[in-house]
This record gives structure tokens, C-alpha cells and sequence, in this order.
């Protein structure tokens, strides 16, 4: 594995030194600059995995170079050296460069420090890597991809939540459950892929009709659920028929070109279910519930709301 270290330092013979020491491994690329500002210039087209560099220096010295780095290549390792001692030493690990080596160099000593901060450098970098996967990882684990809505797994914690909260605090709690009318027809019609388009252009829809407090979640298919913390069933059930109407009016374009399907409308069948209710003793009763009445709607002839 080769790592890539830039050594700036005003002093050409300071260079040669340092190109000595670290050329022996095989491992190590080397840039150089003279200064802080041609180091800088170098450090936005090249990928470093080290800076190496004097403090004192013309035109832009070693501890702005430093400042610079430590705020915007947070994790970029910057090791200075110095022929000043202690004062210009400290003040560099002060402001956070990760060592200090002082002039004249022992070859071993320096060697052996540019090591560890490549080592660190490299872990570090792996850490920054994982946490970035795992931050990936866990939207694909809560979300839904087509729709950019919560999934169903995430949804069932979610509803463990706010049921348990809801029966401890006395709490209102209401779940919305929604199904688009003959979705079927669309794909069928329309294609697939236009029928994905629709789901996605509704949940859009579903976002901006809720409160920021709810959750909206995709079911599965072309069901949808809603959980409304603190809200009763009045509540609810207002939200589901202004949820119901604008999915009346809500435009849809052709997938392909983008144009608007003038023709295209639907519709939903919604179903809820509120808490507290004698009939609800866990979470799942609430889903139940819901979808109880929204086999109701459907039978009712559908595009409309039913209560539990
Ligand atoms: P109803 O009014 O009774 O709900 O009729 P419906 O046609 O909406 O219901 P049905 O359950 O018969 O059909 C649901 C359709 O939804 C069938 C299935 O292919 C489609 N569907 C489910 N998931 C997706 C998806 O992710 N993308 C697309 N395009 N279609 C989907
Ligand atoms: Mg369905
Ligand atoms: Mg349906």
C-alpha cells in the first residue's frame, strides 16, 4: 500500500534530507513545495495522505499552511518540523498538528514518526469510510427506495414507539391507512414504469399533506400508512379526507416526457383507526383496526374515508 506525503520546506538542502530519509521506503510517493502557498496548490489537485512541513517559511509560513489544513482537511495529518525549538514546536501542536520533530534530524526518529502518523492517517480514514457506509446503510434499512418514504420494517418500530408512549402518557395516537384505487389499471394501461412514477408523485403528495411530526410510510405496494402522533380521531380523520381530495386533483405527468397526463386521475381508499379505543390493546390492534375500515371504504365504492 503506497502512501502519498508532501514536504514543504523553503530549504532545498532540508528537501534533499528528507527525500533521503523517506526515499529508502519504497512505499512512500514524495511531492514537494517551497512554501505554504505552493502547497496549497498542490493539495487541491492531489489526494495527500501526509503533510510534512517547516514552520518558518517565506510567503506563507508552516503555522498558516497548518490552520489552513486543520480546518478544511480535517483529516489530513500535518507533521511540522523546526530548527527554533520549543516555542514554534508547541504552538504547532497547540493548533493541532499531529507531531513535532526538531532540526537536525535523526533519521530513525523522523522515520519512525511519519510512520505512526501515516498509520493513524490510514485508520482514520477507514473510520470515516465506515461511518459513511453505515450512515448509507441505515437509510436503505428504514427507507423505502422507490418512495423515498419509510418502510414497512421502520414503520413497526415506529408504531411500537408512539403506541407505548401514547398508552403510558394517556396519549392520543391515530393510524391512517391508505390504498390507491384500481392501481392495477394504471400498470396495465400505462406501463410499469408509469405506475412507479405514480407511487412516487403520491408519496410526494402524502409528505407535504402530513405534519412534520407524523410518519408517513409506504405498507407495501400500493398501501400506505400513516402514524399521527397526538391526534385524535377528528383529527385524523380531517387529515385523511384533505389528504383524499388532493389526491383527486393531484397532477401526474407522463413518465417518459415528462407532459401531463390530463386524462389520469386517482383516487384513494382510507381507513383509520385512533387511540384510546376499548377495541385497541396493542399496536397491532391499530393496524387491524385500520385496515378493517379501509376494507370498508373499498366496499363503499371507494375514494372515501372510514372510521374504525
Ligand atoms: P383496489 O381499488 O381494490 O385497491 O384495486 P387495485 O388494482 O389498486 O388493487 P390490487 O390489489 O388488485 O392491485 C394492486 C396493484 O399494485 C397490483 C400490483 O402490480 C401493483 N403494484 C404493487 N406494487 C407496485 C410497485 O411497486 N410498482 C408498480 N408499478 N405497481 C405496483
Ligand atoms: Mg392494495
Ligand atoms: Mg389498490
Amino acid at each position: 500500500m503506497s502512501y502519498s506525503i508532501l514536504v514543504v520546506d523553503d530549504s532545498w538542502e532540508s528537501r534533499e534530507v528528507i527525500t533521503s530519509i523517506l526515499s529508502i521506503n519504497e512505499d512512500y510517493s514524495l511531492a514537494m513545495a517551497e512554501n505554504g502557498e505552493e502547497a496549497m496548490g498542490k493539495l487541491q489537485t492531489n489526494n495527500f495522505d501526509l503533510v510534512v512541513t517547516d514552520i518558518s517559511m517565506p510567503v506563507m509560513d508552516g503555522l498558516e499552511l497548518l490552520d489552513h489544513l486543520v480546518k478544511n482537511k480535517p483529516s489530513l495529518p500535518v507533521i511540522t518540523f523546526t530548527g527554533f525549538g520549543d516555542i514554534f514546536g508547541v504552538k504547532a501542536l497547540e493548533r493541532g498538528a499531529e507531531d513535532c520533530i526538531f532540526k537536525p534530524f535523526d533519521a530513525r526518529d523522523f522515520k519512525l514518526r511519519i510512520a505512526k502518523a501515516l498509520k493513524y492517517s490510514r485508520l482514520k480514514k477507514y473510520q470515516d469510510l465506515l461511518e459513511q457506509k453505515n450512515k448509507e446503510l441505515r437509510q436503505i434499512s428504514t427507507m423505502d427506495q422507490l418512495t423515498q418514504l419509510y418502510n414497512r420494517h421502520y414503520m413497526q418500530d415506529v408504531l411500537q414507539r408512539e403506541f407505548t408512549r401514547a398508552k403510558r402518557y394517556r396519549n392520543k395516537l391515530s393510524c391512517v391507512m391508505i390504498d390507491i384505487d384500481h392501481f392495477k389499471k394504471i400498470n396495465d394501461e400505462y406501463g410499469h414504469m408509469q405506475g412507479d412514477s405514480v407511487l412516487r408523485e403520491f408519496a410526494g403528495l402524502l409528505k407535504n399533506t402530513c405534519r412534520e411530526v407524523d410518519v408517513p410510510c409506504r405498507f407495501g405496494g400500493e398501501e400506505f400508512l400513516i402514524i399521527l402522533p397526538e391526534t385524535d380521531r377528528r383529527g385524523a380523520e380531517c387529515m385523511a379526507d384533505r389528504l383524499r381530495r388532493a389526491t383527486e386533483t393531484m397532477p401526474i405527468f407522463r413518465v417518459e416526457s415528462a407532459e401531463l397526463l390530463t386524462e389520469l386521475k386517482i383516487s384513494v381508499s382510507v381507513g383509520l383507526s385512533a387511540y384510546p379505543d376499548p377495541r385497541i390493546r396493542s399496536e397491532m390492534d391499530m393496524i387491524t383496526l385500520a385496515d378493517e375500515a379501509l376494507y370498508l371504504a373499498k366496499n363503499q365504492g371507494r375514494n372515501c374515508v372510514m372510521v374504525a
